[in-house]
């Protein structure tokens, strides 16, 4: 057996970043800079009010209350046309641009609207600059506002649209293809015969695969049969960035993912001291682009045991493509928090690190403002268990921990709240 962190080094420091190249804007939601964004203009570009009330010259309230006639409306879109002049006041609305000659706004609970709106009577003292959103406050021109590793979240998205950048250089999103293996499967809703079980494995890894925002490639399922695999690994790699495969990893003689993988690829097949998902194959294979060009592919051949399936994807196969994507170092791996053990986690010497199901509770009375308890039967067969869960404790080797231990959890998905919490 192989140590975790080394199994995982081997994996995330074969997958290398995919060329990147430019995308329109709005399909760069989800992709990872590879270039900086640097504004070209000023956000907001002109100074404006934060408020609905009345511009005016400050000076002209300091012996409040006074009244000032009200010589034009100003509204967002819709620029004053002519300077505000000393003892005046314009009418003013949310976004509108500041007349020429006012430094500061009044907000309309402030103020009493006289004679029909044309006068107005300020009831309060107004420092200047008062409710005024001044020039580059969000983004200065010349400002680096993100840049290489940042990940086009929705917020960036807007940012992109307040500076006016149609285009950026990102990394693409990965395609990954996703086969299974086993002569047992039956991909559809028919009757099992004797022997037969229904693919779980595939639809759960193209649901994992679009979940961490990469593109999924139903790639299908193969019998165990070497030229069906090695057909079915040939395409993926042809036309996909990525390949993960399930099944046919261990160590029986029609585990014949490895001995494909190890034929036409760079395969190193590893016995990694976690529980579950222990088996796992990873290799690069060579394939030709669309424009001949050889490209190495990386090739997952994740176990075939649904729960070890998914544990292996979570804990290798996500960061390997994250890393695809351009993802920096510190944004490869699924979050590892600090919890409280909800109740006993017993456990045996077996020189491995055991990943428990557990579901998760945000709970700030909790040690980690989390607590976690088994999420049912921990065999690597039993997907109910799995589905229940918000992440998985990490029990080193050795006895486990007790109830009110601090333990480590790898989020899986967002935690419950506990109900007394809320509000
Ligand atoms: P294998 O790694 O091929 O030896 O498979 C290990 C276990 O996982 C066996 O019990 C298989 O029947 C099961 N298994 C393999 N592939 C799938 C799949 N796609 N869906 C559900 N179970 C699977
Ligand atoms: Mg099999």
């Amino acid at each position: 057996m192989i140590p975790f962190h080394e199994a995982l080094a081997h994996v995330v420091d074969r997958c290398a970043p995919l060329a990147p190249r430019p995308v329109p804007a709005d399909a760069a939601v989800g992709l990872v800079l590879a270039g900086d964004v640097v504004a070209t203009e000023a956000v907001p570009p002109f100074a404006n009010t934060a408020m609905d009330g009345y511009a005016l010259h400050a000076s002209d309230t300091s012996a409040a209350p006074v009244t000032l006639p009200v010589v034009a409306e100003v509204a967002a879109g819709h620029p004053a046309e002519r300077p505000l002049r000393p003892g005046e006041a314009m009418r003013i609305f949310t976004g509108a641009p500041l007349p020429d000659g006012a430094d500061a706004v009044v907000m309309v609970e402030r103020t009493e609207r006289l004679d029909g709106g044309h006068a107005v009577r300020v009831d309060v003292v107004v420092e200047p600059g008062t409710h005024l959103r001044a020039v580059g406050e969000d983004m200065q021109a010349g400002e680096v506002v993100f840049g290489v590793g940042d990940e086009v979240t929705p917020a960036r998205r807007g940012v992109l649209a307040s500076l006016g950048v149609a285009e950026v250089l990102a990394h693409p999103r990965p395609r990954v293809g996703v086969i299974s293996t086993g002569d047992e499967l039956v991909a559809g809703p028919e009757p099992l015969q004797p022997g037969q079980i229904r693919d779980s494995n595939r639809p759960t890894l193209l649901a994992l695969v679009a979940q961490a925002g990469f593109e999924p490639v139903d790639l299908g399922h193969v019998p165990d049969d070497e030229p069906a695999i090695t057909a079915a690994l040939e395409q993926g790699a042809a036309t996909c960035d990525a390949v993960l495969s399930t099944g046919g990893v261990s160590m029986g003689d029609i585990d014949l993912v490895r001995v494909v993988l190890d034929r036409i690829g760079d395969m190193r097949w590893m016995q990694v001291a976690i529980r579950p998902a222990k088996p796992l194959a990873f290799g690069l294979v060579t394939a030709r682009g669309p424009a001949g060009d050889p490209r190495v592919v990386p090739v997952f051949g994740l176990p075939g045991n649904p729960v070890s399936s998914m544990v292996s994807f979570a804990l290798f196969a996500r960061p390997g493509l994250r890393r695809l994507a351009g993802h920096p170092d510190e944004r490869l791996h699924l979050p590892r928090l600090r919890a409280e053990a909800g109740e006993p986690f017993r456990r045996g010497h077996d020189g491995k690190i055991h990943f428990v199901r557990a579901v998760v509770t945000a709970d700030p009375g909790a040690a980690g403002g989390l607590r976690a308890v088994s999420s049912g039967g921990q065999g690597s067969h039993q997907l109910a268990a799995m589905a229940r869960a918000d992440g998985l404790v990490v029990l080193p080797d050795g006895d486990g921990a007790a109830q009110g231990d601090p333990v480590e959890v790898v989020l899986l998905g967002e935690p419950a709240t506990a109900a007394a919490t809320v509000g």
